[in-house]
């Protein structure tokens, strides 16, 4: 068995043998395997696929190329949410800290942005003093005092997500339903969890574009857990639109702060309880969901999830200053506002093309080694359905420079339709997909 070997088995399409992806996904985090190497068997994947049983032997091999944290000392049920990335999802700032609240554990071992989506990680980072390295024992210790901690994936947690995930970003293949199955599910084993919630999100801005593709990968995503020994609930949310109306790093822990004092989008805030009450109800701590969702609103409304909000941003090193003055975030140089073109009612949001104009102002990656610039993004001034007059501003654009913040402009009007009628209201919440069916 050779490294050229697996990547043109893979080429070909052969279903490749457990052996295989352990002896290559354990080269490449030794340093044996090049990123030119893996690049090739990216992308094979990403045209040839897996089948369920490739995709749990890459999980399996994944989460074996670090530790598993110990939490059996942990008292309490440890449920996490995790995203299939969406554009403006801030949801993780609001759901983990409601559903702690509650009485749930929450070990999230997360990612940075990927593709045309941000990431948690990048989003923590804006906030000054924040950190999100720190070792297993430091990580169990933070989710027992705080009731939750968000952290990275190091060396000693799922490295080969670590490696495998920072070049997804850069080579196009992120789409990959295999792909996505093993990084999310490889890190969040390796959290030591009871249960997960998916959030599987749907539609122009999310990896999955289709509701059939949205559908198999929750399916792929709850069964392979379910054969793993995970109790998973996936639930499909559309990702047409941006979720909320901020979208980069500083600007959308701007947002999330909004919504745990009771403000902000109204989509951010009924997504967020949804998601949260599905954990609160994994986690055993309800009858039926319905129940749940009521705990959830008043963990919120209460500003008991704000509280834990302050303690995790404290107990993880951030200045807590942002959260009632939000000016101490890092701030773009040049502010400039898009507007519209013609009068009627906004009919859609293109979120890809927002989260490729975001990661062009400078909020994502473009090569593994690009720095983020925390303070640039986008903020809509306008959701579906609003009704715009011609010249009125519909977004606010935070760039690094002049040129940058022009291009973003024309970029984000053609994104924004507008029609002569409102749309017809759509939901955010499409469906669920449980283990029992
Ligand atoms: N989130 C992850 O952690 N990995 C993916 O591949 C996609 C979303």
């Amino acid at each position: 068995m050779t490294i050229y070997e697996i990547i043109r088995r893979k080429r070909d399409g052969n279903e490749l043998k457990a052996e295989e992806l352990g002896f290559f996904i354990q080269g490449f985090v030794a340093g044996d395997v090049t990123d030119y190497q893996m690049s090739a068997f990216l992308m094979a994947t990403f045209f040839v696929g897996m089948t369920r049983g490739e995709t749990e032997a890459l999980v399996r091999t994944m989460l074996a190329s670090g530790e598993i944290v110990d939490t059996s000392s942990l008292d309490g049920p440890k449920v996490d949410k995790h995203s299939t990335g969406g554009v403006g999802d801030k949801l993780s700032f609001i759901v983990a800290p409601i559903a702690a609240a509650e009485g749930i554990l929450i070990p999230m071992i997360s990612g940075r942005g990927l593709g045309h989506t941000g990431g948690t990680l990048d989003k923590l980072e804006s906030i000054p003093g924040f950190r999100t390295a720190f070792s297993p024992d430091e990580f169990r210790g933070l989710v027992e005092q705080v009731g939750m901690a968000v952290v990275s994936q190091s060396a000693e947690m799922v490295p080969a997500d670590r490696k495998m995930y920072a070049l997804r970003d850069v080579t196009a293949t992120v789409e990959c339903i295999p792909l996505i199955v093993g990084s999310i599910l490889s890190k969040k084993l390796a959290a030591g969890l009871d249960a997960l919630v998916l959030d599987v999100k749907v539609g122009r801005g999310a990896f999955m574009s289709s509701p059939e593709e949205g559908q198999e990968l929750g399916r792929c995503l709850v069964d392979t857990a379910g054969r793993l020994g995970l109790q998973a609930t996936a639930v499909l949310t559309s990702m047409d639109a941006p979720l909320g109306r901020a979208i980069g790093n500083a600007l959308e822990m701007i947002e999330s702060v909004e919504v745990l004092k009771g403000r902000g989008p109204e989509d951010v805030r009924d997504t967020s309880i949804e998601l949260a009450a599905h954990m609160i109800h994994l986690g055993g701590l309800s009858n039926d969901v319905a129940e749940a969702r009521k705990r959830a609103v008043a963990a919120l409304d209460s500003g008991r999830a704000l509280e834990v909000f302050t303690r995790f941003i404290v107990a993880q090193g951030g200045d807590p200053a942002f959260i009632d003055t939000p000016s101490v975030l890092p701030s773009a140089p040049v502010v400039r506002e898009a507007m519209a073109p013609a009068e009627g009612h906004v009919d859609s949001i293109d979120a890809l093309e927002i989260g490729l104009t975001s990661v062009e102002l400078g909020a994502g990656r473009l090569t593994t080694t690009s720095r983020i610039d925390p303070a640039v993004g986008i903020e809509l001034l306008v959701s579906v359905g609003d009704r715009v007059e011609v010249g009125r501003p519909v977004a606010r654009i935070h760039a690094s420079s002049d040129p940058s913040a022009l291009s973003a402009i024309a970029r984000v009007v053609a994104a924004i339709q507008i029609a002569d009628e409102p749309p017809a209201p759509r939901g955010r919440i499409l469906g669920t997909i449980s283990q029992n069916g």
